[in-house]
């Protein structure tokens, strides 16, 4: 770790209005401010690695709010999850981390096949029985919340269907590679159709190199340096043996991820690849005017949530706006606090429930209060977590990708 990092923090104060735990607790302690100090003891030697302090590091969501706020340019998120990695590290990965890891989410096929019972649980009835006889109440906590979670799937995952070239309607302007990401693919399918039919709307060839995989973000969260790297050697390789302007994806988490693979490495190769990596905003807010002449009317008020990964870490706010006001007809109402996180930083959603609930119930009162009826946003992580929240709460407001959104004004 970087030590001058640490000591750049000059406890001004800035960062705490802005981070989720503070907002909830008020506790220093659960603040930026405070979790730089906790490491930065640590690192001098004056501050034991005791449970208690990494229980209030764990609390920390990564959501980077802090470091969009910090005069001084200190990311506590980055160095909490560095801090994390470091310890990793040194205790080696246990057994389920391993497995899940290594074996499971650096393959797609099997990542696709331990889909399989979710799907048949879904389609035979039996998601529904459970639910209406609250049968999972008996099982450990942290099923309930996964099956709580979890929306309908499709009948396949993208992957598997999806072209590996799909042509560019009209004249040809570029080709671009599509990233893939796993929820997005498993779960998100009818998002990153959308996405791939406005890319080559636009004109874009866009090639989905079938054997890319995950971006390596599980393996960052936890603490999994050498299985990161393994995973951004394979797909770093792979996008290469193509000739793209861009690569491009639909998943904020992923967009973040791949954009720091040249953070991870010295290699050149990572430098040209993360420099080629855009948020699907990024490239359809180059072709506005082509755009505005397709979208058709769509007399719905919507609304935003920035996710943290495409806000915070990719610095990217204004485009996704500018998109949705390029609908005809559309009422765009800005969401008090949007770039605020809704909870759901990965696995924290299981982790550590009823600190995302907080988080969650927050979000779902801004949305109530912009008085909304779709709620836009693009990352799959917010999707499953917004999902189960408005279905709780809001069942009237419909949620939506942004590239959902904008297909759908194009159909009309
Ligand atoms: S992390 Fe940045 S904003 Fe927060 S107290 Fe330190 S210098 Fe100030
Ligand atoms: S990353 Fe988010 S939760 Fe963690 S310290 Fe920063 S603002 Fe707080």
């Amino acid at each position: 770790m970087d030590y001058v990092k640490l000591i750049n923090c000059m406890r001004c104060g800035m960062c705490l209005p802005v981070c989720p735990t503070y907002k909830e607790t008020f506790f220093e302690t659960a603040s930026p401010r405070g979790r730089v100090a906790l490491v930065k003891k640590v690192h001098e030697g004056e501050l034991d690695q005791s449970e208690r302090m990494l229980e209030y590091l764990s609390l920390c969501l990564d959501c980077q709010a802090c470091a969009s706020a910090c005069p001084c340019g200190v990311n506590a998120g980055e160095l909490v999850a560095e801090f994390t990695c470091e310890r990793k590290s040194e205790s080696g990965l246990g057994f389920m981390e391993n497995l899940i890891l290594r074996k499971l989410v650096p393959h797609p096929d099997r990542l696709e096949t331990s889909m399989t019972p979710m799907r048949l649980y879904q389609n035979s009835g039996l998601q529904k029985l459970v639910r209406t006889l609250g049968i999972l109440k008996i099982f450990p906590k942290p099923l309930g919340r996964m099956e709580g979670l979890l929306p309908p799937l499709p009948a396949k995952p993208l992957r598997q269907e999806i072209e590996e070239v799909t042509s560019a309607v009209g004249a040809e302007r570029g080709t671009v590679g599509f990233f893939l990401g796993c929820v997005m693919s498993l779960i998100f399918s009818d998002a990153s159709r959308a996405t791939i039919k406005l890319l080559s709307k636009l004109g874009y060839r866009v090639i989905t190199p079938r054997n890319q995989v995950c971006c390596g973000a599980p393996n960052m969260l936890g603490g999994d340096l050498e299985g990161l790297n393994e995973a951004s050697r394979t797909n770093i390789d792979i996008f290469a043996g193509y000739q793209l302007d861009f690569i491009v994806t639909d998943c904020g988490g992923c967009g973040a991820e791949l954009k720091n693979y040249a953070h991870h490495s010295t290699d050149e190769s990572a430098a040209a690849f993360s420099a080629k990596v855009r948020d699907i905003s990024q490239v359809l807010a180059l072709h506005s005017d082509e755009l505005r002449a397709v979208l058709k009317p769509l007399n719905r008020k919507v609304t935003y949530h920035d996710p943290c990964h495409i806000a915070h870490c990719q610095g990217i706010r204004k485009e996704p706006r500018n998109l949705l006001t390029l609908v005809p007809g559309l009422q765009y109402r800005e969401l008090e606090s949007a770039d605020a996180c809704c909870g759901s930083a990965g696995t924290y959603n299981i982790c550590k429930p009823e600190m995302s609930d907080r988080i969650l119930q927050r979000k779902l009162d801004t949305v109530r209060a912009s008085g909304a009826e779709i709620l836009v946003t693009s990352n799959p992580g917010c999707l499953l977590q917004l999902k189960k929240g408005l279905a709780n709460q809001l069942p009237e407001v419909t949620l939506m990708h942004l590239t959902e959104l904008l297909t759908l004004s194009m159909s009309q």
